[in-house]
């Protein structure tokens, strides 16, 4: 049993990033939730990932068209998501970590979150049709489907506010992905963010999107080539027309590591 002690402070300052979509779901264990809620506390860092977390969920609930009452809807999907994650934890100490190993080198809670992300898609497509009017939503739970997809943390830097921080959605593989933001500010009508693709270093110029309040955005990135072939993901704002190449400060930036 952990104890509050000299310790403490260095447990706490491990970043929980690789909980926080579990959390936002609903779907961890209480130890757990009490673990990402004591490191919220003290980590603006996660603090800002959690609130992306809880975009792209609430993004996932509103995409699905809420036939019942959406207290009603997101009750049963907790409780699915709860099962099956008792499940998977069954499978998964059946199988020898050997095989679990060579077949999989992701950390295991990147694994799982992957896992809880799509079990919610399944539960809610299972019970309704896709909601196609919304392209955004569409594509992301098309890409959140495919056993490749990568959900990529893109951080806020010196020049964002604190809170600011995005994540990147996407297939390696293939072309298309969705930025999901928060935190971010408002810009001025004649300015808009830009999504950069920085392919051997230089950035090749992408989507244009604004910001709601809160910052958040969300906003479908059209690759010239597939997502693999570019290292990194960058956002700047610029003027509303777009520019060849950035001139405003980066306000996000991610590595799309496979
Ligand atoms: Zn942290």
């Amino acid at each position: 049993m952990r104890t509050k002690d000299s310790n403490s402070m260095m447990n706490e300052l491990h970043h929980v990033t690789d909980l926080l979509d579990a959390y936002a779901l609903g779907a961890l264990e209480a130890y757990e939730v009490a673990q990402v809620e004591a490191h919220l506390e003290l980590c603006p860092v996660c603090r800002a990932q959690a609130e992306v977390a809880r975009a792209i969920a609430q993004q996932l609930l509103l995409s699905a068209p809420l036939v019942a009452p959406p207290a009603g809807l997101k009750a049963k999907v907790l409780a699915r998501v709860h099962a099956a994650a008792a499940q998977d934890r069954a499978v998964a100490e059946a199988v020898a970590p050997t095989s679990v190993a060579a077949n999989a080198p992701d950390k295991p809670e990147v694994t799982r979150r992957r896992t809880m992300l799509r079990r919610m898609l399944d539960t809610m497509l299972g019970a309704e049709p896709l909601n196609t009017e919304d392209p955004v939503a569409a594509l992301l739970l098309k890409l959140l489907a495919e056993p490749a997809c990568e959900v990529w943390s893109v951080a806020g830097t010196k020049d964002a506010p604190k809170n600011a921080a995005a994540r990147f959605v996407g297939v390696p593989n293939d072309r298309e992905g969705v930025l999901i933001t928060a935190g971010l500010r408002n810009l001025a009508p004649d300015q808009a963010y830009q999504v950069w693709l920085l392919h051997d270093g230089k950035p090749e110029p992408n989507a244009l999107f604004r910001v709601e309040r809160g910052g958040r955005g969300h906003q479908i990135v059209q690759a010239p080539t597939r997502l693999r072939d570019f290292e990194v993901v960058a956002v700047t704002p610029e003027p509303a027309s777009g520019s060849p190449a950035p001139t405003g400060p980066i306000v996000l930036m991610g590595a799309l590591t496979a």
